[in-house]
């Protein structure tokens, strides 16, 4: 399988974040590439470096007022006398109205969720990567390639049109599930992060043409607490093209391969020409989130359940963080779904 990925991805540095109220290392790190290129690579991909696709297929999912934001947001940020070297916000908006704030402190809270996605130098230039690999893998399987991985970094899935989030800036799957929509009459967005993909539900929420599945641990209790519920189900034109499948904390390999059943009678219903994969790998049970349980042969599992459903797929990674077995984690993926999708075509 094709891989996508470009050095830049690697130079965003997040410092800092802010966990029940404490300074901690943000766990976003650059080193993460280093075990996903190594577990592509085992899992037999071939990686290529993305070609600059510009600022067009980015555009088609978020707001020019954002993406004005993220790419000049730094600079403006460091002209403010004793600013930290982050932009990292400090006030958010409580509902919005349709004023926007002037000050690059008040955009920074219009345009960040959480004190999880810092900004600094090279954040711009790391995150057009990371979506320009999501955007090649989706050409790639749109031209005919049974299926492609995006290794993006930083990731997506908490970023909605505008507003970025939990590590992500541009939101990667969305922008490759309407990459696919360009010859797709219908797309669906299978998340099998840890973590409730609440930005790319916000993007296509009102959309019947892209169904969005999230599998993920409950946020009753767990981030992002204000997404995930079993009860949103979309809105207006999008209502019943949203399904959200909460686990219980701890849940392992045979909860979640139940819940990817359902999931799977969804889409099937659904019948899409094309699948993204939102891959997060932080459901593992040694992952530093620690959410849920599943293991690296259940990764294998996860893959090759999805593999069967023998669609066009762009697999984008998400989110899973730094521990021994996180290139195995992904070539466990990888090495399942490619064994059953190469039978079910
Ligand atoms: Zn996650």
């Amino acid at each position: 399988m094709k891989a996508y990925y470009a050095d830049e991805q690697k130079r965003h540095d997040p410092k800092a974040f802010l966990s029940s109220g404490a300074p901690q290392p943000n766990p976003e790190q650059p080193e993460r590439v280093e075990r996903l290129k190594a577990g592509a690579l085992a899992a037999g991909c071939s990686i290529e470096r993305p070609r600059d696709l510009g600022l067009g297929p980015i555009a088609a999912v978020h707001t020019p007022e954002y993406l004005d934001f993220l790419e000049h947001i730094f600079e403006r940020w460091q002209r403010i006398e004793g600013a930290s070297k982050e932009v990292i916000p400090n006030i958010h908006p409580l509902a919005r109205t349709g004023s926007y704030p002037a000050s690059a402190v008040g955009q920074a809270g219009y345009h960040m969720a959480d004190t999880a996605c810092p900004i600094s130098a090279d954040t711009w230039n790391s995150a057009l990567w990371s979506a320009w690999s999501a955007v090649d893998a989706a050409e790639a399987v749109l031209s005919a390639e049974p299926a492609a991985y995006a290794l993006c970094r930083p990731p997506g899935h908490h970023a909605f049109a505008d507003v970025a989030g939990g590590f992500c800036f541009i939101n990667n799957s969305a922008v490759a599930a309407q990459v696919l929509r360009g010859r797709a009459a219908r797309v669906a967005i299978l998340d099998v992060d840890l973590h409730h993909g609440n930005g790319t539900q916000g993007i296509f929420y009102t959309r019947p043409d892209v169904l969005t599945v999230s599998i993920h641990a409950d946020p009753v209790r767990f981030y992002p607490f204000f997404w995930g519920h079993a009860d949103e189900r979309g809105e207006g034109p999008g209502l019943g093209y949203n399904l959200n499948l909460p686990l219980p904390r701890k849940s392992g390999d045979d909860a979640f391969l139940e819940a990817l059943h359902t999931a799977f009678r969804r889409i099937r219903s659904f019948a899409p020409d094309a699948l993204v994969i939102a891959l997060g790998l932080d459901a593992f049970e040694g992952d530093p989130f620690g959410g849920l349980s599943v293991s690296t042969p259940g990764f294998a599992r996860i893959g090759e359940a999805i593999g069967r459903l023998g669609l066009p797929t762009v697999i984008v990674q998400e989110g899973g963080y730094l521990c021994d077995a996180l290139g195995a984690n992904l070539t466990s993926f990888l090495s399942g779904f490619g064994a059953s999708h190469h039978q079910s075509r």
